[in-house]
């Protein structure tokens, strides 16, 4: 089932992303999940890959148990942390045989404490390099990962967009954002890849906002300033938990409003494995109007 077909037919998609949890309380919250947000015809989910690559088979049997029991098209993440080439190939060969078809490729990140990533010995140093591998292979549709502030290593926000547009070039047929909480930087850098890419789908990334504190913490982790416009409006409301929820989600609802009519090719929303924010969010997108 690749979304590469879905992608060709709609012009807008909207998709979930979910974690592989660690306990079994865990596993049944994300089943519970998945199988109420089933019902809001997501053309596609997502399921990340642990730091270190330390979900490669939750994440394989999760993406695998979405596409059978829900019948969703379903992409599982894949970072080249601690893999060389050779256990890369072997993994692909298992998915291709499973019927994994997308594959969202990553770097990945450097482990805790350690600046710069050191690719593993005989495996990939970024995530172009995995996609022009998994191009090569043919069997999968692919996705990359995008950075509207631009990624924190980079030398500059244009240089990181200049590796966006080479992933696009390596095999990408999407990127998503990391998560935004403003529209600016998601237009300027679609207009700087638009520049060089004949209409590249670069799909909006969104956290429903449903407390300040873990906004301020994300931000913090990627070295940037909560966004202005987000502050004024929600950081008087921080500590009141009710205030900043219902104040959080009018906040995304019109980011989500204003990016798709700026253009935004969907909708790829972090559901953190829960359901109430997700689906208030696309019950009142529909409503409104903005999503079929
Ligand atoms: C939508 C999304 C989903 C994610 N899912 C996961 C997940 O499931 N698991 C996980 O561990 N992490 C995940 N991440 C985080 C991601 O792994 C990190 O942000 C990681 O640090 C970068 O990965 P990348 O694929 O963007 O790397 P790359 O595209 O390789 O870029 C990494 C850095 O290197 C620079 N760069 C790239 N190519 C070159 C080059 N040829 N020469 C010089 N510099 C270059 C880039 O500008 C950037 O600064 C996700 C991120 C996003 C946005």
């Amino acid at each position: 089932m690749p979304i590469s077909t879905v992608f060709s037919q709609k012009e807008r998609t909207l998709s979930f992303e979910f974690f592989p949890p660690k306990t079994d309380t865990g596993q049944v919250l994300l089943d519970n999940t998945i199988s109420q947000l089933a019902h809001l015809g997501a053309d596609f989910v997502s399921v990340t890959y642990g730091a270190g690559g330390s979900t490669r088979e939750k994440t394989r049997d999760i993406v695998l148990s979405i596409q059978k029991k829900y019948g969703l098209k379903a992409m599982a993440h894949l970072t080249c942390v601690n893999a060389s080439q050779a256990e890369i190939a072997e993994l692909l060969d298992d998915y291709a045989e499973q019927g994994i078809a997308n594959i969202l490729a990553l770097r990945g990140d450097p482990p805790a404490g350690e600046e710069r990533f050191t690719p593993t010995d005989g495996g990939y140093a970024y995530a172009s390099e995995l996609l022009t591998a998994i191009k090569a292979d043919q069997r999968f549709t692919t996705v990359c990962a995008a950075y509207p502030d631009g990624h924190p290593e980079a030398k500059s926000v244009e240089a990181d967009w200049d590796q966006l547009i080479h992933k696009f070039n390596c095999g990408a047929s999407a990127a998503i954002t990391q998560c935004i909480f403003e529209v600016g930087p998601w237009k300027r850098m679609c207009e700087y890849v638009g520049a060089s890419l004949d209409n590249p789908r670069i799909i909006p990334g969104i956290l429903p906002v449903t407390d300040y504190h873990a906004v301020e913490r994300f931000c913090n982790r990627c070295g940037a300033a909560v966004p202005e416009v987000m502050r004024t409006r929600l950081a008087h409301l921080a500590d009141d938990p009710v205030a900043v929820r219902k104040e959080g989600m009018a906040f995304t609802i019109e980011m989500c409003a204003e990016l798709l009519q700026a253009g935004a090719p969907g909708l790829h929303i972090y559901s953190l494995n829960k359901t109430t924010a997700t689906a208030e969010l696309v019950t009142a997108l529909r409503l409104l109007g903005h999503l079929e």
